[in-house]
């Protein structure tokens, strides 16, 4: 039987096409090209929501949460949803809903390469795999998924990888979950490693600050100065930074920020190994969080999501050490 599915526009290049000297810009045609998209007709009933039509550029961690909770209220009345959505922040997107949705029920993010109007078109291909993925029963309970150039990946793992091709969606490390193959989806590997925040609240007093050789404390000052509650800092390999930022970090956290420290590396997690000043060892003795191998931005957002539903500092580094691998 066909299955029910709600598509949920968010705009991005899917919903773009060029227009003379404007460049690349938004249109409002996708809604009416899914209406009328016939190879959509056998694969399930499709309803299309028209939620907002912006570059991704332009989401804010407080858009994505919206789009969360839309999606969790709505997916009640479906049997699976499909997000259209900017390539640019979709993995922001699609990782922030893998935490905070309560819903089993299969959530595709799917984005396009090429806008209206380019030759081999991406868009309308990963809309059909993506609503062929939200009907599959074996997407049920496997999180957050993002189809791409035919591929299934976690929201967790996904990552924009490339500028322009049309395979520009990569799990680095890992690889994809599955693929949409033109007869039937085939999963290749489970999701075993799964995190969730039930929040209510965001709370976006957190900054991401990424490691450069010579890099100093001005940006942690200017961080703390200005009231964030937690930095994620991009380190170096497995955790490493300039010994000249140590002043900064005591400060900061002395003054209850929480410093959590990622990689500025794509694969492989940050570790307590060197004890040299401002290795990872160390940053952890004066107190940093290492991330695991978690990338930078979507530390960020899980960090919001634990400050918008704890309000004590100590409960949300327990919370976010709680969901690491256990030695
Ligand atoms: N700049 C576009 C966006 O993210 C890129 C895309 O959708 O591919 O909105």
């Amino acid at each position: 039987m066909k299955k029910n599915i709600l598509i949920i526009l968010t705009g991005g290049t899917i919903s773009m096409k060029s227009v003379g000297n404007l460049g690349v810009v938004p249109t409002s045609e996708l809604a009416d090209f899914l209406k009328q998209f016939p190879q959509l007709e056998g694969v399930a009933n499709v309803e299309v929501l028209d939620y907002l039509n912006l570059p991704s550029p332009y989401m804010t961690p407080q858009m994505m949460f919206e789009l969360a909770k839309t999606i969790d209220n709505k997916i009640l009345s479906y049997d699976g949803v499909v997000v259209t959505h900017g390539t640019d922040t979709l993995e922001e997107s699609a990782f922030l809903a893998d935490l905070v949705l309560t819903t089993r029920k299969p959530v595709v993010f799917t984005a396009a390469m090429r806008s209206g109007g380019d030759l081999g078109l991406d868009g309308p291909r990963n809309i059909i795999g993506s609503v062929r993925v939200a009907s599959h029963h074996e997407s049920i309970d496997k999180g957050v998924l993002v189809v791409m150039n035919d591929e299934i990946h976690t929201a967790r793992d996904v990552t924009k990888s490339d500028t322009g091709k049309v395979d520009a969606f990569a799990s680095p490390g890992f690889g994809a979950l599955g693929i949409v193959d033109p007869d039937t989806i085939v999963y290749h590997r489970a999701t075993l490693y799964r995190e969730n925040v039930w929040t209510e609240t965001l709370d976006t007093r957190v900054d991401l600050i990424k490691a450069v050789a010579g890099l100093d404390g001005k940006y942690i000052d200017c961080s703390v100065a200005n009231g964030s509650r937690a930095i994620v800092i991009e380190a170096f390999g497995r955790g490493n930074l300039p010994k000249e930022l140590l002043p900064s970090i005591e400060n900061a956290i002395k003054e209850g920020v929480i410093i959590v420290i990622a990689s500025r590396s794509k694969t492989g997690r940050v570790l307590p190994e060197y004890g040299y000043d401002g290795g990872g060892k160390h940053l952890q003795d004066l107190g940093a969080i290492l991330a695991g191998d978690l990338q930078g931005v979507k530390v960020r957002l899980k960090l919001m999501a634990l400050l918008g539903k704890y309000d004590n500092i100590e409960l949300v580094k327990r919370f976010f050490l709680q969901s690491m691998p256990a030695e």
